[in-house]
């Protein structure tokens, strides 16, 4: 098979690639070893914040926000992407120094956000205990539904002239003169001028066959689901350190996570670990009184490729032409992602996107480490 473009990875990073390449022209082949939105990209919190982002990925996730509002347009689906806001949690006066710090970065990139003392958090946010010292609220965030997304982008991407292969890897890439030859788990071979690297958690791996080493491991982030309840949680919460993220949907299931699960040594699966599911459900308890009864009905993992600066890896190759990474979004994927398409889509069809991404570029391991703000909550 032959084409413009190869990606590797059904992810939404992936997907959203596959669909921004064909509206630019490109015939493009998506392979997936598994299904559309099996990994991380359909396990998810369904979180979609730019509030407390890095810095460094604002540019990226301020374009996401725009896409994210548009969804529906996009790819005929809104994604039951829900604008609550996003509320962030100080416990103390240190972590509301973080937030009045934050919000100073947002107010440069065009984020207003709210400042609230303890007296103005229990008067708009009556659901929350008593005890918070503070928080900063970001309208215009919100969470969609994950399960929708990375599928509704491949469904799109397909119906518009993508080539969509599920349930068959890739095994080896290997150089055909100026193109890649990637070969599938079938044998099939695709030939391909330019290769897209959006293998998740697994993309080190790829960028290994070019010399590209990225300090990305395999984390799994640990999820819940209540029964329903009453709906009252009208913004979705997060913490400043990162031990909680929560939403409700208006069917009344509260969704939230914290900590992380068990991995395979094959890095492959992941499961739920029985000791942070009892410190999660008691911290959701703890910030939110009326979950603290709350049945949990399900408890899940997600396999993540955390990069050691908490970043993605996300640019060209810096030792191989026509190769392009997307992996490692360390928690922030699921926002970012249609952006991540967008811009990938730009520089390979035209040589330059407006939206700068330098920051996140695979470089930043070939030589001196910049200095990066640290960031803990998914
Ligand atoms: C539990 C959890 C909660 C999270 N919460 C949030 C959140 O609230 N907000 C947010 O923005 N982000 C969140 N994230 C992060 C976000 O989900 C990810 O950053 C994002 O989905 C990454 O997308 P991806 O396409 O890069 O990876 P993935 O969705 O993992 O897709 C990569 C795909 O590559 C495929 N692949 C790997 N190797 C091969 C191969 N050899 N051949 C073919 N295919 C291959 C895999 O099968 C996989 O489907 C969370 C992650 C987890 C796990």
């Amino acid at each position: 098979m032959q084409c413009d473009v190869c990606i590797i990875g059904g992810g939404l990073v992936g997907c959203s690639t596959a669909l921004h390449l064909v509206r630019a022209g490109k015939s493009v082949v998506l392979v997936e070893r598994d299904r559309i939105g099996a990994h991380a990209s359909g396990a998810n919190f369904g979180g979609v914040r730019r509030h407390g982002r890095n810095v460094l990925e604002l540019p990226l996730s301020t374009r996401a926000f725009d896409i994210w509002r548009n969804m529906g347009t996009l790819v005929g689906n809104d994604c039951e992407f829900m604008p609550t806001g996003h509320l962030k949690i100080a416990r103390s006066e240190a972590e509301m120094a973080v937030l009045e710090q934050w919000s100073s970065f947002g107010a440069e990139h065009g984020i207003p956000v709210v400042l609230h003392d303890r007296t103005s958090l229990r008067a708009n946010f009556p659901w929350l205990n008593t005890s918070s010292f503070g928080a900063s609220f970001c309208p215009g965030d919100g969470h969609a539904n994950p399960r929708l997304a990375a599928p509704a982008f491949a469904l799109r991407a397909g119906a518009e002239g993508a080539v969509v292969i599920q349930g068959d890897g890739a095994t080896t890439v290997e150089d055909a003169r100026d193109e890649f030859e990637v070969t599938l788990h079938s044998r099939r071979r695709i030939r391909a001028a330019v290769l897209v690297n959006a293998a998740g958690a697994w993309g080190r791996h790829f960028a290994r066959y070019y010399g590209d080493e990225a300090p990305v491991e395999a984390v799994a982030p640990q999820m819940f689901v209540s029964e329903p309840v009453p709906y009252i949680i009208d913004a979705v919460l997060g913490m400043v350190t990162g031990g909680l993220y929560l939403r409700q949907i208006p069917r009344g299931n509260v969704i939230f996570g914290g900590g992380r699960g068990i991995l395979d040594p094959n890095c492959h699966r992941s499961s739920p670990s029985d000791r942070v599911f009892a410190e999660t459900v008691g911290l959701a308890g703890d910030l939110v009184p009326s979950l603290r009864d709350i049945a949990v009905i399900r408890s899940w993992t997600g396999v993540e490729g955390h990069c050691e600066d908490g970043l993605p890896i996300l640019g060209p190759s810096p030792r191989r032409a026509n190769l392009y990474h997307a992996f490692g979004f360390s928690g922030h994927g699921f926002q970012m992602a249609p952006a991540v398409g967008a811009v990938l889509s730009e520089l390979i069809a035209r040589g330059f996107s407006e939206t700068d991404i330098s920051a996140l570029s695979p470089r930043r391991f070939t030589g001196a480490k910049s200095s990066i703000l640290a960031e803990s909550e998914i």
